[in-house]
């Protein structure tokens, strides 16, 4: 029913929603496919799509940040009327993931189709469909206020290469540090918990990750010949990842849980007071995975949530062809991920990944440490900061019902985003868990976003009052 009697963002959000979902279905046919570089034209296309429709909706300051090296961003600004209120910049990204394997998806992911109330199509979720509902909650601010401009001063920066790992954020923030600067960062690229208990996310994990590689000889060798007289690489690796994990699911590396920040008892108490399904979480989210397991004494939601963790990502060495092939190997490779959590940092990690395998190293074998990029650092909000407390209650007045606190174990770039511009970052999400994201049939759940605009809406009414400059 349109028209709540509480606040008139409702109404406001449902006359607007239509319109809303004819633009995102829009948006979503361009395959801004950021880390493919045939597709980069299309992230522009993308970020001019984005740059009209904030023109359209009347931002004053609208600009495509597309001079390089950093895919096109897109960056907008729009005062309050109030020069003592404060500055919230909204963060999201409109670079998409790739889409292979395509025969998997049910409908082509860049000719968005609308199922009941779902939204399918590669950006639904992530990120398009979240940063749409922005504009969505800006215009129904607007609305239900009577206001020609936002009570907050709204800056939205939607960068275009968050799915290649943020490559040249630094360089962004840098070069546009006036721009940006603000008192608090909405960050929007994070799920609720479940449909039926809505949550506001308070952390994200960070990640880092290596390719180790274990050679022996020139060349592969007889086994007849040389095997057993020599040291097998493959074993070499097989071990060293054996050794990655205790009996108890402990990561090995040396210090890896120095200075690791453990979740307070509230916020444990909180995570176990939410419903939680294993077994549709196993088929839905875990891809169907046949039990849920990992680090002794810590939940599913917490092990994904606020634990490290090693991962294998891929193994390869000697033959896997057809038939036998009875030779000893000379090299072997292992792609090695891990989850960060909140008191550890990449740089410090990869050190002691190093350290690990040098000390897994036998003689004979040359081992090689190659890392992937910088890394992403891991990022928790302060539960207790008044933007949550506000984040709670507008969500708390969207959904009609308590909101408890969550996190997500994904990565994002909110600790730099926290690190460059030196103020809190908040989580402002309305996505979830299971809407496929980087897979095939990515969908998003429209009323949700309906909801999530509807809160960021309220937000923007309310965060005057409980943010003191
Ligand atoms: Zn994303």
């Amino acid at each position: 029913m349109a028209g709540d009697s509480r606040h008139p963002e409702r109404a406001a959000v449902t006359a607007l929603a239509d319109g809303f979902l004819a633009g995102l279905r829009e948006w979503l046919t361009i395959p801004s496919i950021g880390t493919d570089p045939a597709h980069h034209a299309d992230v522009g296309r993308s970020a001019s799509w984005l740059a009209a429709a904030l023109r359209a909706d009347g931002w004053p300051q609208v600009e495509v940040w597309d001079a390089g090296p950093a895919l096109p961003a897109v960056y907008a600004c729009w005062p309050s009327a109030d020069p003592d209120a404060p500055t919230v910049l909204v963060y999201g990204h409109h670079d998409v993931q790739p889409v292979d394997p395509l025969e998997l998806w049910q409908h082509p992911p860049f000719s968005p189709v609308l199922v009941g109330e779902e939204l399918f199509g590669r950006g639904a979720s992530d990120d398009k469909g979240q940063v749409a509902m922005h504009l969505l909650a800006v215009r129904a601010h607007l609305a239900a206020t009577g206001q020609a401009a936002p009570s907050v001063t709204l800056k939205l920066f939607v960068e275009g290469e968050e799915e290649s790992g943020s490559p040249h954020i630094r360089r962004l923030l840098d070069d546009h540090r006036t721009d940006l600067a603000c008192d608090l960062v909405v960050f929007t690229d994070t799920p609720l918990h479940e449909r039926d208990a809505p949550t506001v996310c308070t952390g994200q994990r960070g990640v880092v990750g290596a390719e180790v590689t274990f050679t022996g000889g020139s060349s592969d060798v007889h086994s007849g010949r040389a095997g057993g007289g020599v040291p097998n690489p493959v074993t070499a690796l097989a071990r060293l990842v054996g050794a990655l994990h205790d009996d108890n699911g402990r990561v090995q590396l040396p210090g890896f849980y120095d200075g690791v920040l453990e979740p307070s008892e509230q916020e444990r108490a909180d995570w176990a007071s939410l419903p939680f399904d294993e077994t549709a979480w196993l088929a839905h989210n875990a891809g169907g995975a046949q039990v849920a397991s990992g680090e002794a004494g810590w939940s599913t939601l917490e092990r994904v949530w606020v634990r490290p963790t090693a991962e294998v990502n891929g193994i390869v060495g000697g033959y896997t062809g057809p038939g036998l092939k009875t030779i000893v190997p000379s090299r072997a490779s292992v792609k090695l991920s891990f989850r960060l959590v909140p008191g550890q940092r990449p740089e410090v990690v990869i050190d002691q990944l190093r350290s690990f395998v040098l000390a897994h190293t036998p003689a004979g074998v040359h081992a090689e440490v190659e890392v992937r990029g910088e890394g992403v650092p891991p990022y928790a909000a302060d539960v207790t900061h008044p933007a949550n407390t506000a984040l709670r209650e507008a969500f708390e007045a969207a959904f009609d019902q308590p909101v408890r606190f969550s996190r997500t174990g994904g990565s994002g770039p909110a600790a730099l985003l926290h690190a460059w511009l030196g103020v809190p970052v908040v989580y402002l999400g309305a996505t979830l868990p299971d809407d496929r994201i980087h897979a095939p049939n990515e969908r998003v759940v429209v009323p949700l976003l309906l909801k999530g605009a509807e809160a960021a809406a309220v937000l923007w009414r309310i965060l005057p009052e409980r943010l003191v400059r």
